[in-house]
């Protein structure tokens, strides 16, 4: 299974060490020719504005747009979650997303802006006891469309959705040393 880490900024790193860790066979996506052959794709936290300036220099916008539209499972973490959102509040104006989850987010807006904070998330369907989350000037989920199953809530705001095969996480699975999210998306391509 070869998955993909959309590596144009942000904490690719710490992605593709879980993933490693978990036996996938990692891929840097950069340019469009990288997303030959890739089964799956993460999308990391970072900067939304500035993936989203990049994804339309790298040319890399249309051709993912195109796959992820297909159908390509797709796990998005913080600004990750913003790329993947139907709609973006509080972005660039010239901030574009792929819409692939109905989700409407808020960005920055997860507690104050300048907090980061980490919860223990019970995740449905994640065994094992709480799941730790690191949030960084996390979006905030302010809609949620009818097809999104939330499988997390801090107070009762949703933190991990799913939509078919797109997974979002406001938060930083990746910084918790913690793979059973990971997993999860893994678990089902
Ligand atoms: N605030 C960032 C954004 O708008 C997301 C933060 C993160 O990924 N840690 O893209």
């Amino acid at each position: 299974m070869k998955v993909g880490i959309l590596a144009l900024q942000g904490d690719v790193r710490e992605h593709a060490e879980a993933l490693t860790e978990l036996g996938a066979d990692v891929v840097r996506v950069r340019v469009p020719d990288d997303l030959a052959g890739v089964d799956a794709l993460v999308l990391p936290g970072g900067e939304s504005t500035t993936m989203s300036l990049l994804l339309q220099s790298s040319g890399l916008f249309e051709p993912l747009a195109e796959r992820l539209t297909d159908g390509m499972p797709a796990f998005g973490t913080c600004a990750g979650m913003i790329l993947l959102a139907t709609e973006v509040l509080d972005g660039r104006p010239d901030q574009r997303s792929f819409g692939v989850i109905d989700l409407a987010v808020r960005r920055n807006a997860f507690g104050r802006q300048v907090d980061s904070f980490e919860a223990s998330l019970d995740v449905a369907g994640v065994s094992g006891g709480p799941v730790p989350a690191v949030f960084i000037r996390a979006p905030f989920v302010e809609r949620a469309g009818p097809d999104v199953e939330v499988l997390a809530t801090v107070d009762d705001h949703p933190v991990l959705c799913r939509q078919g095969p797109v997974l979002t996480a406001a938060f930083h699975p990746e910084l918790s040393g913690d793979l059973r999210l990971h997993s999860l998306f893994l678990g089902g391509l």
